[in-house]
């Protein structure tokens, strides 16, 4: 019962965004290799891989075709990538999704969600030995890669992995990852390769973050609800990806159908088409024309949204914070990981390991 009930919520999530406008029903298959599934005794590894990947790709082509949608299938980085075990290992785990959506035959491929470009090329590498379309985005910001690789080169060596279109996903908010695509691009022209680009940015604001994006955040990740882009920002966010000559424009963490439909409302022009959730509420808030209260219905229009600088009602919180950037990451040995579950003593090692930090941040060193 559990299972089926979980299977309809899942469905009704695609639907949700199918309405809104979204083209593409990208499998919810994020983090569903087997070592992830397995990492720190995540209980999640007695499912497996194989079954909650089939059962992604059976929900994703059901709401496909209630609409005109495409189906992708998706992978992402491995806690094999971390541990320092190589290709091989990492390719393995890529391997046993991909066989999945093969075997399903989706549309295309997607790698999203690398922090590092070396294992996102080997991700590609597996993706395009399928035949199938491949689009590859990184979740880095315009610093480039958490080895240091600037975020311009990143796309060329993925462009020349063989990926279809080449982007940006995930950690940082719209700004500042059309600014990283906005460095692709420009890479990518100097070697004369021609690829689409694809952005898929946080729902969050985050002017702010460091290297390692809103991870570093220290309202990450249950405090982040007054980062929340509005629905305008959302207009402003289609409408600037679109200048910057991005084409596959969507959302990741914090995303909701809401803000998709900001998106495929803002290019309506362009696409020839409105979402079929736009019937119910005209765009720029038009369907306030109905309100009963005289100064609401002053705000039926897009001059007043698009102005506007809402409130976050915290009087005491700074607009912006400073991230914790501890700077670790593959190769470090705090980043290897494990299928037992997190002991005491790891636990204990982190937790005063923080405080140290706050102290040297608070200066009482
Ligand atoms: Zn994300």
């Amino acid at each position: 019962m559990s299972y089926l009930l979980f299977h309809i919520s899942v469905k009704e999530l695609h639907r949700e965004f199918l309405r809104a406008g979204s083209d593409v029903m990208q499998t919810f298959t994020f983090y569903a290799s087997d070592d992830k599934l397995g990492n720190r005794g995540n209980k999640a590894a007695e499912i497996g891989c194989n079954t909650i990947n089939q059962a992604a790709c059976d929900i994703a082509f059901e709401v496909a075709k209630e609409g005109d949608a495409l189906v992708c299938g998706g992978i992402s980085q491995t806690p094999t990538y971390l541990s320092g075990k190589g290709k091989e290992a990492c390719q393995k785990e890529f391997n046993k999704q991909i066989e999945i959506f093969v075997k399903n035959d989706v549309d295309f491929l997607i790698a999203e969600y690398f922090e590092h470009v070396e294992e996102a090329e080997w991700a590609v590498e597996s993706c395009k030995a399928t035949g199938k379309p491949t689009a590859v985005s990184l979740c880095i910001g315009p610093e480039g890669d958490l080895h240091g690789i600037p975020t311009g080169e990143c796309g060329v060596r993925l462009a020349r992995a063989g990926a279809d279109i080449v982007g940006i996903n995930c950690h940082f908010g719209p700004d500042q990852c059309i600014e990283a695509c906005r460095l692709m691009k420009e890479a990518l022209d100097a070697a004369g390769i021609k690829k689409h680009l694809i952005v898929q940015p946080l729902g969050y604001l985050t002017p702010d973050a460091g290297k390692q994006g809103f991870i570093d955040l220290p309202e990450f990740p249950f405090a982040l609800e007054p980062r929340v882009m509005t629905r305008w920002d959302a207009h402003k966010f289609a409408r600037d990806a679109y200048n910057a000559g991005i084409r596959y424009i969507g959302g990741c963490c914090g995303i909701e159908p809401y803000h998709i439909r900001a998106v495929a409302e803002e290019l309506a022009k362009e696409r020839g088409k409105l979402p079929l959730s736009s019937s119910k509420h005209g765009q720029w808030g038009e369907g306030l024309r109905l309100h009963t209260k005289p100064w609401v219905r002053a705000r039926a229009r897009r001059g007043y949204w698009e102005n506007l600088k809402p409130s976050s009602g915290r009087p005491k919180c700074a607009g912006l914070s400073t991230p914790d950037n501890w700077g670790v990451t593959a190769g470090d040995k705090d980043l290897c990981q494990h299928k037992e579950s997190t002991t005491q003593e790891e636990m204990d090692a982190v937790i005063s390991q923080a405080k140290q930090r706050a102290e040297v941040v608070n200066g009482s060193h």
